[in-house]
């Protein structure tokens, strides 16, 4: 059997810098994931707009997950953006958008550099804790193995190596509608008739052929002509909701209706004047999940906690959004950040309740569902697995449970790997 300092499994945001994070400490890193690129969201769900980095004019989140985003920029021949910068727009348009594949070559490469090793299409099979190290079972291509780790990161998105570990996860009853993106093609914008579109799908929706939210957001909006999925070109236009996507089953039947109703879309434009020609010229492999599981851990952060700026006495890094939750009934619920703050993310949030050797990283830190809105943006996803990344490393040096790593090694080791860390007292 295999002997690993730390585990990471999930190869998203939170993973690709947590595992880096860990491999550049000289820790020997298995990181785990099931798809065989890496990037989680970024590449099998599309979304690769990686935000929000900095607030009003000023730099938040830095390190791994910033190198990595402004390699992708430099390899693009692109700028990088001026941190300095007056935001006098909605916040996401300040998101920084990337090439999702020369990001996950860029994120694989420094994985490799730094001695990680890489297992892609593997998934968790069971685990196992003792006293002083985890044995999990890990199902390969051709079949099942064991290896041996001292410290488990859960970077899943979905809190499955929590669970699967025995510690406690949440749900909310009904969650975010997930969001299924295709690149499409050859859409004549100038000779779309809005009026008649908007009777055409009135029409198909009598009869059954079509959904308003494989359109859009809001019925009344749709029966005008304004669809979301065609204004955007496919990307983060439909709405596919009611499904909790957190294990295979639910997962595959978020996939399949997220193909239903491209199909519903794809066959209903086609049909009308000045989309003839329309087509999917790309798509992403996986339905995007917004929301599924979130871990409990030693603290949930609630909205308060958030957009009041609340100082931790154990923050290892910034975050930065609005609150944004996407609700199949009432359309996006918003509530804005006042410019100034700058929220802080506490390391009682990813260790799971009573966890010892483990950590959790990315969208399913410990919060409540407004603080997890904007918790679970991918910059601040990179920022809490390069913090978990630190911590686990530091708790092995100094033979500790991850909740005694000393703050102040963890955050001096933070802070040389570039890292942005909130100046509280130190403990
Ligand atoms: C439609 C949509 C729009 C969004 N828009 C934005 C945006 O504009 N800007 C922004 O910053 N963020 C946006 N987000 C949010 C953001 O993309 C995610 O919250 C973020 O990617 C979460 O990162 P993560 O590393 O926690 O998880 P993920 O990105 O989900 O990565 C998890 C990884 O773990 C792997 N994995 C899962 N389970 C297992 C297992 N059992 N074994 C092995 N591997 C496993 C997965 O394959 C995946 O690679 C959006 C999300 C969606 C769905």
């Amino acid at each position: 059997m295999k002997n690993y300092d730390v585990m990471v499994a999930g190869c998203g945001p939170a993973g690709i810098c947590a595992a880096i994070q860990a491999g550049r400490m000289g820790a020997k890193t298995l990181l785990v994931e099931k798809n065989g690129i890496a990037g989680g969201t970024i590449t099998a769900a599309g979304i690769a707009v990686p935000g929000l980095f900095d607030a009003f004019g000023e730099q938040l989140i830095s390190g791994i997950g910033w190198e990595l985003v402004a390699e992708t920029l430099r390899a693009e021949g692109r700028e990088l953006p001026d941190f300095s910068r007056e935001m006098v727009d909605a916040l996401w348009r300040y998101q920084v958008d990337i090439n999702p594949f020369i990001f996950a070559c860029i994120a694989e490469k420094a994985l490799l550099e730094c001695g990680v090793e890489i297992a892609y299409h593997t998934m968790l099979g069971k685990v196992v804790e003792f006293s002083d190290m985890w044995q999990v079972t890990l199902c390969a291509k051709d079949g099942l193995y064991d290896i041996a780790a001292a410290m488990l990161i859960d970077c899943t998105g979905d809190g499955n190596l929590t669970k699967l570990a025995g510690y406690q996860v949440m749900a909310d009853t009904v969650c975010q509608p997930g969001s299924a993106n295709v690149v499409l093609d050859g859409i004549d914008y100038e000779k779309i008739d809005r009026k008649a579109l908007a009777a055409a799908f009135i029409q198909a929706e009598k009869a059954g052929m079509i959904h308003y939210k494989d359109l859009g957001w809001f019925r009344h909006l749709v029966e005008k002509g304004s669809f979301l999925f065609l204004e955007r070109g496919g990307t983060n236009g439909n709405h596919i909701g009611f499904i909790n996507a957190a294990d295979s089953p639910q997962k595959s039947a978020m996939e399949c209706a997220a193909h239903a109703s491209v199909l519903r879309a794809y066959k209903f434009l086609k049909q009308q004047k000045g989309l003839e020609k329309i087509s999917i010229r790309s798509f992403a492999p996986e339905c995007g999940v917004r929301e599924s599981r979130r871990i409990c851990g030693e603290y949930i952060m609630t909205k308060e906690d958030y957009l009041s700026g609340r100082s931790f006495d154990d923050a290892l890094c910034y975050s930065f959004y609005y609150v944004d939750i996407h609700d199949m009934e009432k359309g996006l619920i918003l509530e804005d950040i006042t410019p100034g703050t700058r929220p802080q993310v506490p390391r009682r949030i990813m260790i799971p309740q009573g966890a010892s050797k483990l950590m959790a990283a990315g969208r399913i830190v410990s919060s409540d569902r407004p603080a997890n809105s904007c918790l679970r943006i991918q910059a601040s996803c990179m920022a809490t697995g390069q913090a978990a990344g630190a911590n686990v490393v530091c708790a092995l040096r100094n033979h500790c449970p991850v909740a005694d790593a000393p703050l102040d090694e963890v955050r001096a080791v933070l802070r040389q790997h570039g890292a942005i860390v909130p100046e509280n007292q130190e403990r």
